[in-house]
């Protein structure tokens, strides 16, 4: 058996992703749904922009296009004008979280909307990582 010193820090910087990532786990928050004729009420709709500290109007804005429906807010919740599945809006609620929460350099879940020289961007609060930020189509 054999133990150098690089072999040593070699595992301790695999190790360390890993550590993060456990340290930092984060939920993606999952929706509550029900279908009423043809629409479907997202009953925690606030809550899930609370938890992702995002203007509710924006994950909206996101979820009406990448679902192609009209819907409106009424409370604190949200009325879609088309039946979905659960696991459908789950899946954009995810892609959201994707693209518009974490931080994609560590993963994390602290990162901001901001402006740096004129352009819209989402940067990190954590390790200061930053790229644009993607309009909604
Ligand atoms: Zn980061």
């Amino acid at each position: 058996m054999e133990y150098n010193y690089s072999k040593l820090l070699d595992r301790a910087w695999a190790n360390l992703p890993e550590k993060l990532k456990s340290h930092s786990r984060f939920e993606i928050p999952k929706s509550k749904i029900f279908v009423e004729g043809n629409q479907t009420i997202i009953k925690n709709f606030n809550d899930i922009a609370n938890t992702l500290r995002r203007d509710p109007k924006h994950l909206l804005t996101f979820l009406l296009k990448e679902l192609a429906a009209p819907g409106t807010f009424d409370g604190n919740r949200v009325v879609i004008q088309r039946v979905l599945r659960k696991h459908i809006i789950d899946k954009k609620i995810e892609d959201y979280v994707n693209e518009y929460v974490l931080c994609h350099e560590c993963k994390r879940p602290d990162t901001k909307f901001t402006e740096l020289e004129g352009q819209r961007i989402i940067k990190c609060t954590a390790c200061g990582g930053w790229r644009p930020l993607r309009k909604i189509k």
